[in-house]
């Protein structure tokens, strides 16, 4: 079965992200579990934690469809001592509070090299930042998101994936998200079925599709290689519809949180019966 979702609002406090994932239809979401515009943050009261946990309950949103997402201002390998500190002390922040929140990913998006040092260097810093992390904290999976590769950012080949990887240390702790914009402007072109399978095949020989965790379903505003991160609505962008119908029959992406981050927020409850509808009857 696949669950479907988009990453909703935290207004008011987390606790109302499992009501809002719940408005639009979805059985996934993705979520901040802070304000992702801002290093600090008030620690979750242990009233919202309570609320988050019992309305994820009642909505029937178990923590393996729930995606949380860290903030755009970290850079887990930035190339200096003092931005890469302060990085990982929030990064570490954010473990915590998914831990407080019972939920078992954070994904994030691995880093850039700022063109200060090398991709190497940076693959080895991100590891290292993952290491930390998952040394303070218990149950919460890493999940490093594939990126478009705009600018200096690292992490959009799959062999970026799998050399974080390789260097952490507790693998039943780090995981993927591929994300269907960043995959197709970084060069695999998902948009034909026949590169969708390549593309699969190739990140289940080089990373493993064990560490699977999640997906964002994004079309996408800029072409295949322009490695340009702009998403678009379903079937509004250089994807089309096609990549969307494979994954919603695709066994191998069962049970795990499919993503929307597309710019409309107003056509998510759309997009997710149209998703919903792509999917053929197995059983
Ligand atoms: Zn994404
Ligand atoms: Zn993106």
């Amino acid at each position: 079965m696949k669950y479907i979702g988009a990453h909703v609002s935290i207004a008011g406090g987390v606790e109302n992200a499992p009501l809002n994932a719940r408005a639009i239809g979805a059985t996934a979401f993705a979520l901040f579990t802070k304000n992702q515009r801002q290093w600090q943050a008030k620690p979750l009261s242990a009233q919202s934690i309570k609320a988050f946990t019992s309305n994820c309950a009642d909505n029937g949103y178990a923590p393996r469809h729930i995606l949380p997402h860290d903030s755009y201002l970290i850079n887990l390998g930035h190339p200096e001592a003092e931005p890469l500190a302060k990085s990982r002390k929030a990064f570490i922040d954010e473990f915590q509070r998914c831990e407080q929140l019972g939920l078992v990913y954070l994904n994030f998006h691995p880093g850039s090299h700022l063109g200060k040092t090398s991709e190497r260097r940076c693959l080895a810093l991100i590891a290292e930042s993952i290491n930390l992390a998952l040394d303070r904290t218990r149950g919460v999976t890493a999940v490093i998101e594939n990126t478009a590769g705009q600018g200096s950012n690292v992490g959009h080949r799959f062999e970026h994936l799998a050399e974080i990887i390789e260097e952490v240390e507790d693998k039943s702790r780090v995981g993927v998200c591929l994300d269907t914009c960043h995959s197709f402007t970084a060069g695999y072109n998902i948009a034909t079925e026949q590169g969708y399978n390549d593309a699969l095949n190739q990140f289940d020989r080089i990373v493993g599709l064990r560490y699977l965790k999640g997906m964002h379903l994004n079309d996408s505003l800029k072409g295949e290689g322009s490695r340009v991160d702009r998403h678009a609505s379903l079937g509004k962008g250089t994807l089309g519809l096609a990549p969307f119908g494979f994954i919603m029959n695709d066994p191998r992406l069962d049970d795990i949180p499919l993503i929307l981050e597309t710019p409309d927020e107003s056509l998510w409850s759309e997009e997710i019966k149209l998703l919903a509808g792509m999917e053929k009857k197995r059983r």
